[in-house]
């Protein structure tokens, strides 16, 4: 095999513990989906299903039917389900159906077709209301849900009622609180209407990972936990609230589930004033002795951190010295000690007692959690680990 200049490791262990946590929070009885768009959030959709799998979980969650794909792939298990939340274009409807792949439907005229489809597919589709409570991003508005149940009632050969739900548009920051209480009240406003109906899904669902952490009064048949399934608190206020609600100062229990690794390529002595990398913006101070490692911006190490971030060599700190280049960065390794060429290179994650957190970077570059892992490329190998 090739070797790629980095790899990612994923550690079972940690999902397992988080998970449980997730469980403890939610109860017994809601279906955990874990959501893996983005490529499981950068972590690499058929390294972590089959993971995720292991864990119980058996139902997944994604932004679009390529990704959709992508999870039918990696499945192992003959009863775990997908479900689109996102973009699902006509021409692949017919494949979703026939794989009985879950969806969301936000508008009337979705219905129509869908049911043109169903029918010629010879399936029903397995669909999930998704209602307008206030975000306005995607969502049936109510003024639509009448004409909406209405039409799926007298269809039904074609249609599984499998859920109806809403999104909440910021609840991990306490500041957004009483627009989510609103979509709260309007999301219970419209399941009391379809209720009324008599024809009634079989799931409600509303909570992502903030929701299900922090808010029970969310949690209702089946919660959708992207951030927090890889062992990242989706907020300091939802991380506070949990200090608060267990009456802990200090808790960890969530584990980063991914460890980035690359190795020292080569190693160059530079004289005081030369300067490093690309341009002026970092001149030695000293004689030094710097670490150039095989990772760039095209890698999805942030060029933001030029000068500013820290790698982990032989379990001490190296600060990046100079620009962080398309494929390549400067670390100063002057205070450690035996440096060599091929020794690993934490660029996410522990080594003996120090740790980059993902945290670490969105601190300097205003990025949110999310961003940065999400945007690592699917090229970058992942392997599963203890
Ligand atoms: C991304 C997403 C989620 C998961 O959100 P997290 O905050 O990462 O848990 C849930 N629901 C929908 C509709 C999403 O788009």
């Amino acid at each position: 095999m090739v070797k790629h200049s980095s790899r990612i490791y994923l550690s079972q262990s940690a999902l397992k513990q988080n998970f449980s946590f997730i469980r403890e929070k939610i109860g017994h009885n809601p279906v955990i989906s874990s959501v893996v768009k983005a490529n499981a959030f950068g972590h690499g959709i058929g390294t972590f299903v089959p993971m995720a799998e292991k864990c119980g979980i058996r139902h997944f969650s994604v932004a679009s039917s390529f990704e959709a794909w992508e999870v039918k792939e990696a499945l192992t298990q003959p009863d775990s389900k997908v479900m689109i939340m996102g973009i699902l274009y006509p021409d692949d409807l017919p494949w979703v159906i026939e794989n009985e792949i879950e969806f969301f439907v936000f508008d009337f005229a979705q219905l129509e077709r869908v049911k043109k489809v169903a029918q010629e597919v010879g399936k029903p589709a397995i669909i999930h209301l998704e209602l307008e409570t206030g975000g306005n991003r995607t969502g049936l508005p109510s003024a639509h849900l009448d004409k909406a149940i209405r039409f799926m009632s007298k269809n039904r050969d074609h249609f599984q009622f499998e859920g109806v739900c809403t999104h909440f548009a910021g609840i991990e920051s306490l500041a957004n609180q009483f627009r989510i209480q609103r979509q709260l009240q309007k999301f219970e406003e419209m399941y009391r209407k379809i209720k009324k109906s008599g024809y009634l899904p079989k799931l409600r669902h509303t909570a992502c990972s903030a929701a299900a952490l922090a808010f029970p009064e969310t949690v209702m048949d089946l919660v959708r936990v992207g951030t927090a399934q890889f062992g990242l608190w989706p907020s300091p206020d939802i991380y506070n609230m949990h200090l608060q609600q267990t009456g802990k100062t200090k808790d960890s229990p969530i584990k980063r589930v991914m460890t980035w690794k690359t190795d020292v390529m080569h190693i160059k002595e530079v004289k005081k004033d030369q300067f490093v990398g690309y341009g002026t913006s970092f001149q030695a101070p000293r004689d030094m002795k710097v670490a150039v490692i095989p990772i760039g911006y095209s890698n999805g190490y942030p060029r933001t951190l030029s000068n500013r971030g820290y790698v982990l060599i032989h379990g001490k700190k190296a600060p990046v010295t100079g620009l962080i280049n398309m494929n390549v960065f400067m670390v100063d390794v002057s205070q450690i000690p035996d440096v060599e060429i091929g020794d690993d290179v934490v660029l996410i994650g522990k080594q003996n007692n120090n740790t980059i957190t993902i945290k670490s970077f969105t601190e300097v570059t205003n990025a949110i959690n999310n961003e940065l892992v999400s945007r690592l490329p699917a090229a970058i190998p992942r392997r599963a680990v203890r």
